[in-house]
């Protein structure tokens, strides 16, 4: 059964009628642009095929009822008496939503509902985002306020910033919300200006998640934010999305050697996802695996935010005739990379992928091929 039925069945087992709606809201892979977007640069993820959905009916009231089959327990919260969470669970996902929808202004009505999804938790493929833009489509349903995805993208990472107190770029959030199918979204961190590109031809992306995690990642994360900073300053710009190649070029023996290795990756990184874009226009998934493998070199030797098992996979993924490029993604230390494989030899990729790891690190990787799926969106009735 698809989680689409699988909601829509408990729906009416919980509530004793068909849902009003079932909406859903996918989980993103960033294919390039990684540590550009608080540098004001560019990323360029996709929605992929794993979504969270809820199936609902509006209330006469202005509670929302909400069961989770993930978390198995049943939640409410009024949308006049919201309290901020002391312990983070799902329904603070869901209030956090509310209270920035609000804030912005709409006019919230009731819902009740059953939640789901197949987003991996804690994978870094965005469950959180997904999670958040369904509860946001969910009070479209019941609303009737326009959609527009890019404000609602801006509300859910508020609600993730400001609420859960989770600090986090504008990506997973715009890309859950305007997702294409069959292409990335490149997205411009500066002006949050979007342009889709088409997935190349008789191409599948490749999700390989390490199965590692490393806690260092958040002081790692706020040094290299640092780093990245002081660069811009050395240059007299806001942010080192305003340094030129050429000009890095000419100029790069002014800084000392961290600095300039830290630099020098966000500059290439930027144009490199510039040039994705224009290798996914001309549907050349050779250079864009290309433009892969060279950000997955800059991430490990002048960002350094790879690890031993990041590194392996990737390895492991390149050395297969049927891959174009793999790299990290995510922000590194662990989690997932990412690679564009010839769709008609997938199979046998994932299969010597998962041997190779295996052989390497003795560790087991967890394999996920996807396509690019739409963002955000009604599919009942
Ligand atoms: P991720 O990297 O997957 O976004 P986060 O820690 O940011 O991980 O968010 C995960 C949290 O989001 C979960 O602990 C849970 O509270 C909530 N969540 C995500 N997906 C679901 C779901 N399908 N059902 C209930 N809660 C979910
Ligand atoms: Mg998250």
């Amino acid at each position: 059964m698809s989680l689409k039925e699988i909601v829509g069945q408990r729906f009416q087992a919980e509530f004793g009628a068909d849902p009003a709606s079932i909406v859903r809201a996918p989980g993103r892979v960033n294919l390039i642009g990684e540590h550009t977007d608080y540098n004001d640069g560019f990323v360029f993820p996709m929605a992929i095929e794993r979504a969270t959905f809820i199936a609902l009916r509006p209330r006469a009231d202005n509670k929302v009822v909400a069961i989770s089959l993930d978390m198995d327990n049943r939640r409410a919260f009024a949308l006049d008496d919201l309290q901020r969470p002391t312990e983070t669970e799902w329904i603070d996902y869901l209030i956090g939503v509310a209270w920035s929808l609000q804030e912005r202004g709409y006019d919230l009505r009731g819902w009740e509902g059953v939640v789901s999804g197949d987003v991996p938790i804690g994978s870094g493929l965005s469950s959180s985002a997904a999670l958040e833009l369904a509860t946001a489509r969910a009070f479209y349903e019941v609303s009737g306020f326009a959609w527009d995805a890019a404000a609602m993208a801006l509300a859910c990472q508020a609600a993730e910033n400001e609420w859960l107190g989770v600090k986090c770029g504008i990506m997973d959030q715009m890309i859950s919300a305007a997702g294409v199918a069959d292409r990335a979204l490149l997205i411009d961190c500066r002006s949050l200006e979007t342009a889709s590109a088409p997935l190349p031809p008789d191409t599948v992306v490749v999700i390989l998640d390490t199965n590692t995690r490393r806690g260092l990642v958040d002081s790692a994360y706020n040094e290299r934010r640092e780093q990245c900073e002081a660069a811009a300053r050395h240059f007299g710009v806001s942010a080192l999305r305003d340094v030129a190649g050429e000009t890095f070029a000419r100029r790069e023996q002014e800084l000392a050697p961290l600095m300039r290795a830290r630099a020098r990756h966000v500059i290439s990184e930027n144009e490199r996802t510039l040039r994705a874009r224009d290798a996914m226009n001309a549907g050349d998934a050779v250079t864009l695996g290309q433009l892969m493998i060279a950000s997955h070199i800059s991430l490990r030797d002048d960002f350094a935010v790879s690890s031993p098992a990041l590194d392996a996979i990737v390895a492991c993924a390149n050395a297969q005739d049927s891959c174009y490029g793999a790299r990290m993604t995510g922000a590194g230390f662990g989690g997932c990379a990412v690679a564009l494989v010839k769709a008609d030899q997938v199979e046998q990729f994932v299969a010597r992928v998962g041997a190779c790891y295996q052989d390497a690190t003795e560790n087991e990787s967890i394999i996920t091929v996807t396509g690019a799926s739409r963002g955000a969106e009604t599919v009942f009735p």
